[in-house]
Order: C-alpha cells, then structure tokens, then sequence
C-alpha cells in the first residue's frame, strides 16, 4: 500500500490548491515544497505568492496611490503639500501581505490535513517520490498512487547580463530594492517588464525598456495594443520597439547598454537593470529522465488534454505543462486533476483563460482577438465603446480606454472580449462567465447593470455590437 492517494511536487498556485482539493475529495494527500522565504522558513505559496503576482500587485497598488497623490489629487481639491515615498515601509507592507496569505496557505494545509513535506522534490520510480533537503542523513523516499507535478517555471537569464542580486535583477530582485534607482534599464517588454517598469517609473524612476519585438504587446488585439501605446507617454515610461540589446558592461558608477534599433545604434546608462525576457519550465530536476517522462525540446512536460503524462498516474499542471504560464490557469488545471483522480470528469475551459496586464491602465482580454478572428476567416461584428464616455469613468477621473466586444457574425455568439481601461482586470470577470455560459452579445446588451458603473462600458459596447449603444 502506497503512503499517499497523491503527492504533489510544488507548492504553488497550481500545486497547493491541487492538495486543497484532493484532501477536500477524501484523498490522502501531501504536497512537497522546496521554497525558503527572505527569512530562510519554508513558504508556501511559489512565485506566484512570495515573489510574483502578489508581491507586485502589493508594490502597484503602493505605487499608483504615491503617483495619484502627486499628480491627481489636486484635480479634485486635495491639498497634501509635498509628497515623499518610504521605501522601507512600502517595501515592510509587501512583505507583510506575502506572509499573511503564504501563512495562510499553512493554515488551510492543517486544516485540511495535508502533509506539507519541506524540501526538493524527485520522482525515482514507479509510484515513487524523494524528498530531499540538502542534508544527507534527511533524505527519504515516500510512495503514492498518484503523482501531480507542479514545479513551475524560472526566469531567463541573459549570458551577457547575469544577475547579481543588487544592480541587475530578475523579477524578484526588482521586487527588493531599498531605494529608488534615479535611472532603471528593462530588457524585455513583457507582461513583466511593463508592470514592474510601471512600479518603479510612478515612484520617480526614468525607466526605459527596450523591447526586442518590432510589435508592441503582439498576444494583445491591435487596436487596445495602439491605445496604450499612445498613452505611453503620459506614464514615465520610455519604449523603444525593436531594441536590440548588443552588449552590457557594469562598472562601479553604472550599466552601460549598447543596443541598436533600425535608426542605428545606440548607448543607454542606467543604475539598475531589470531583465525579464520570459521564463522557462522547471522540468530539469524533478527526475524525468530516471523515470522515462516525455518533455518537449523546450523543457514542457508532454501531457494530454487532462494533464496526463506518458507515465501511468502521473499528471502534470501549471507553468511546467504547455498553455500559458498563469496562476489561475496552473489553479484549474489542479482542481480538474485531482477531481479526475477522485474519478469525476471535470474539463477546463482552455479557451476562456482571461489574461491581465497590471499596466495603468489595466489591459483584460478573453477569447479571440480581432486579428486572430481574422486569420482563422471567421466573420465577426465587433462593439467599441470608450470608457470616455461612461459617467463612473468621469466621476474617478480614469477616462482613457476602450472595452470592444467581438461576436460571431451569424450567432452572435461572443468570442472574444478586450478591455483597456481602469480596473479592466476586475471588469473582464463578467467577461469570463458570459463566454462561459456561450452567451451572445445581445445577452450582455440585455443585462441590467447597474449606474453608475464602468461595467456599463462592457454593456455599452455589447449594445455596440448591433449599432445600437445609447451613450456614444
Ligand atoms: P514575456 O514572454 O511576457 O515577455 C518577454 C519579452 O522579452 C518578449 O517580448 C520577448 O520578445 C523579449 N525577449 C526575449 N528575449 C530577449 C532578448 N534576448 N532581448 C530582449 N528582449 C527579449 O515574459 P516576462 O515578461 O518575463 O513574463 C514571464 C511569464 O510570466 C510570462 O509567461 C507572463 O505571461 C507571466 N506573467 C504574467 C503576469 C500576468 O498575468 N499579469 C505577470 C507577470 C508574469
């Protein structure tokens, strides 16, 4: 008899809501994780909580009220004098939200009886896992008749700028500065190189990220890509498209980046150097090899539709397996694998995975967007409304951006819903269900929402769809 009905290598979104939701379905379950936190204790949680979607979300949320109070709140009669930013306390404020929902991740563990066994995860066998924590004498083998592997993924380094904790970092260095660097250089116009290029530009950083694609934001539909563009400007951060970055020398003083674009070339000197090109999946030492796992050239471990892998009761979900590396795309697959294990049939929507970009503003998106319609030769009407002209936009003073709603020419069907715009990564949720629910665009155009809202912008544009919006 095996120790476990199910062992989960990973701690993360993917891997600890997999354990919650096996241990809810009766099954007997432990969940290995190898993270220390900043203190050296065990943390539950992966990137995504100690040093990814929270801690950013906790220093953009700092950011953009220290950047309304410079340059908004006089707009609306509010006079605060000087303002400043304290980084230790901005900095103590992210660490105390990390460590009150990666806590929290620990108690649900107790409570649902989980084993949460602290060290590096590896399968050695059929049916079989070790845990090892670096200390000979600990190491152990532990059996189960399943096996999730949620390992997650690392960032790329770049040979020509290694990462040295402190003046050039990855996305968790970024994450830990203790002071405002007067000049911050980005590699990369990701999804990460925006969002935490935006945190340090609000609190007075010149940053400049230089982008290799010719195509800003290419996965985002054109016409939202184009508005945020042009809005660009307004946000301290300089774009340059195109950019490629030929060598980086570090000296004492600063980083020095020669780079080039089709104008020629170019030099750019910062004190710091962001460098988010992208992560990669962590497949390399979780024992493939030893066992026969099949994992593409790219390092994604091969698995089928409901995350199974070529070995018989080992399944694999979240950044390490194909699709999108998102959180709530790692969480779904999890609860929809260990449902699978307690024998239901659960399917995840693959096609209804909303994606967020935490720029200001937001950008949300689900389903297709206009160019891909196109390319696939699918006939659509496409509803556009402003948030310019939506009262709740006006009255907040967050009137930049769109909603656009695209739906099937012939059964109105929506097929995919794009929004830029203040709190766009709350509004796509409504979105997210009516795609869901196969709704048409005249569902969302008959639904009450309520006034004043910026969800009415998302009706407006539905209305738009049939020619038909009241307030444009
Ligand atoms: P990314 O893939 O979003 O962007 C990386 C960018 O770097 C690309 O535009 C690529 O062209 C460029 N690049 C690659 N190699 C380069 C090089 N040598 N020089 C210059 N540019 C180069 O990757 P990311 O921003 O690092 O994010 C990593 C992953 O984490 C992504 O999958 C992302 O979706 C995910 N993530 C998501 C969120 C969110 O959902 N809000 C937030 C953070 C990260």
């Amino acid at each position: 008899m095996s120790d476990y009905d199910v062992i989960i290598i990973g701690g993360g979104p993917g891997g600890y809501v997999a354990a919650i939701r096996c241990a809810q379905l009766g099954l007997k379950t432990a969940c290995i994780d190898e993270r220390v936190n900043e203190q050296g204790a065990p943390s539950l949680g992966g990137v995504c909580l100690n040093v990814g979607c929270i801690p950013s979300k906790a220093l953009l949320d700092s950011s953009h009220y220290y950047h309304r109070a410079r340059h908004d709140f006089a707009n609306h009669g509010i006079q605060i004098g000087d303002v400043s930013i304290d980084v230790t306390t901005m900095m103590q404020r992210k660490q105390q939200v990390v460590e009150t929902l990666t806590g929290g991740i620990a108690l649900l563990f107790s409570k649902h009886g989980i084993d949460w066994l602290k060290g590096h995860g590896c399968l050695v066998g059929e049916h079989r896992v070790r845990i090892d924590t670096g200390i000979e004498s600990e190491r152990r083998e532990i059996s189960a008749d399943n096996i999730i592997i949620a390992s997650g993924s690392s960032v790329v380094e770049l040979e020509m700028a290694p990462f040295d904790g402190e003046r050039i970092v990855d996305s968790t260095g970024v994450l830990a500065f203790t002071d405002v660097p007067p000049r911050l250089g980005v590699i990369g116009g990701g999804v990460i190189g925006l969002e935490l290029g935006s945190v340090w530009s609000r609190l007075g950083s010149r940053t400049t990220i230089l982008a290799r694609g010719e195509t800003f934001l290419p996965q985002v539909d054109r016409q939202i890509a184009q508005a945020m563009l042009r809005n660009l400007p307004d946000s301290d951060l300089h774009l340059h498209l195109g950019a490629r970055v030929r060598s980086v020398r570090k000296t004492s003083k600063q980083i020095t980046l020669s780079w080039e674009n089709a104008e020629g070339e170019h030099k750019l000197q910062v004190d710091r150097l962001l460098v988010a090109v992208g992560r990669r999946p962590n497949s390399a030492d979780i024992g493939a090899e030893a066992v026969g796992l099949q994992v593409d050239g790219r390092g994604f471990i091969d698995v089928d539709a409901e995350c199974r892998t070529n070995l018989p009761d080992v399944f694999a979900i979240g950044d390490v397996v194909r699709g999108p590396m998102l959180a709530h795309k790692a969480s779904a697959e999890g609860v929809a694998v260990a449902e699978r294990i307690a024998g239901q049939q659960p399917q995840v929507n693959y096609a209804t995975i909303p994606s967020v970009i935490y720029s200001w503003p937001e950008v949300a998106w689900v389903g297709q967007n206009a160019e891909q319609l196109q390319a696939d030769g699918i006939a659509f009407n496409t509803g556009v409304f402003p948030f310019a002209a939506n009262g709740r936009a006006h009255a907040a003073g967050d009137t930049p951006g769109m909603v656009k709603i695209l739906s099937d020419a012939r059964s109105d069907m929506i097929l995919g819903v794009h929004i830029y715009g203040a709190h766009a990564s709350e509004l796509i949720a409504e979105a997210v269900l009516a795609m869901e629910f196969s709704a048409s665009a005249e569902d969302l155009a008959r639904t009450i929402h309520a006034h004043p809202t910026l969800a009415e912008a998302l009706h407006e544009a539905a209305l738009a769809v049939d020619g038909a919006s009241l307030h444009i």
